[in-house]
């Protein structure tokens, strides 16, 4: 755990969120400031701060999050109708919270591509 990161004091419980799923290795929760009707974060719990700092060692649970977005939006009942997974890395891809996340968007028609 990364002692000054929101998401590792958020997966920790240490700040609330509301929880999605929960286990050992990931932790998906809702956003706080949701761009669409649906709109989940899912996050490893080990402290990776973006898709440019993954290493060989994070393949398995970086294979275990898509596996995981996918029973989520089963879960969550808009598998069927569809959704988004995004990770936004590095400050030209509008990444503002240095965990990484996916970000899971549904509910409506997402416009491609993003401005
Ligand atoms: P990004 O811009 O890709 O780094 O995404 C960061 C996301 O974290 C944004 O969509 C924020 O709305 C969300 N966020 C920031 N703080 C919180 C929080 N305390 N609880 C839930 N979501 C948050
Ligand atoms: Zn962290």
């Amino acid at each position: 755990m990364a002692s000054n990161c929101l998401f590792c004091k958020i997966a920790a419980g240490e700040i609330p969120s509301t929880t999605v799923y929960s286990d050992d290795d990931l932790y998906a929760f809702r956003d706080i400031k949701a761009a669409a009707p649906q709109h989940i974060l899912l996050i490893p719990r080990k402290h990776i701060e973006s898709v440019s700092h993954l290493e060989e060692v994070d393949a398995t649970v970086m294979g275990r999050l898509m596996v995981t977005a996918r029973r989520i939006a089963e879960q969550e009942g808009f598998a069927e109708d569809g959704f988004r997974c995004v990770i936004n890395t590095g400050t030209d891809g509008g990444q503002t919270v240095g965990h990484l996340h996916l970000h899971l968007l549904a509910g409506r028609h997402l416009t491609w591509p993003p401005g």
